[in-house]
């Protein structure tokens, strides 16, 4: 599954590089019967299977042996779990600063309780909604993470700029052409005046956090200039609607 991160795009190249490294490590690989059973029923009974903490210890410790060789101490130990914290750019960019973390990944109704009480030291949801296992969370946090990390992103702007990193969404985006479908790229854009579109892009990702998640702007406080830019954008988008 993990080939998604391995073999395409920004994080490909990345680990080409060597910038990061990726072991992914088979809990089947650590099962002692001979039909590498790696879950069983839940004790108290109930629907659905439970992987067994025995095998998943084991690949732990060849994970953590692993990390050990490259120099890395004690890695982080997360659990991507439906109950955990749910992920967010702060999370990320603190994860971004460790050496290393292993990652441990459910499957079926999850894992035994004891291994995460024994082992687990933060557990992170990806949404409130769950899934079939814990590979996709697992990659989406990885993919979040790298592109944190110095060297991973060709423009390393493009991070700062992104969606989350200054407590505010992104502004829109254009390309070629100027027209279409009979709708404009916004005239400044066009211009040149860099102040000015910095400006005009601060603003609409003051509006856009506005109207799409006022949740982040409670949580953010606002300089003079952003809440008199905020103010501004919307009166016009007021203007805009009454005059519809
Ligand atoms: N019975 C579990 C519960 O309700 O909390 C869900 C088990 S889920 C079918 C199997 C695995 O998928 C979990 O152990 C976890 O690793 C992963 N998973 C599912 N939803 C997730 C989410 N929202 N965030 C992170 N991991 C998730």
């Amino acid at each position: 599954m993990f080939s998604a991160l391995t073999d395409y795009g920004i994080t490909k190249r990345a680990f080409d590089n060597n910038i990061c490294t990726l072991m992914t490590i088979n809990p089947r690989d650590f099962t002692t019967d001979a039909y590498r059973r790696i879950d069983d029923k839940a004790y108290g009974g109930g629907a659905g299977m439970v992987m067994k903490a025995e095998p998943l210890d084991l690949a732990l410790q060849a994970g953590l042996a692993a990390q050990l060789k490259k120099g890395i101490a004690n890695p982080l130990k997360i659990y991507l779990s439906p109950q955990g914290k749910p992920i967010n750019q702060e999370m990320v960019n603190k994860l971004s600063t460790c050496k290393g973390v292993v990652l441990v990944c459910g499957r079926y109704e999850g894992i035994d309780e004891r291994f995460i009480e024994h082992n687990i030291d933060m557990e992170i949801s990806i949404a409130d909604t769950v899934i079939s296992g814990g590979e996709l969370p697992a990659m989406l946090l990885v993919d979040s993470i790298m592109r944190q990390i110095p060297g991973v992103l060709n423009d390393q702007d493009s991070a700062i700029n992104d969606s989350f990193m200054n407590g505010l969404l992104d502004y829109p985006h254009y390309t070629v052409p100027r027209k279409y479908k009979g709708m404009q790229v916004p005239e400044v854009l066009l211009g040149g005046n860099h102040e000015q579109i910095r400006k005009w892009r601060l603003q609409m990702s003051l509006l856009r956090t506005k109207l799409r998640r006022p949740d982040l702007l409670e949580r953010r406080n606002l300089t003079k200039i952003e809440s008199r830019l905020l103010e501004e954008a919307l009166n016009e988008v007021g203007t805009r609607l009454e005059g519809n």
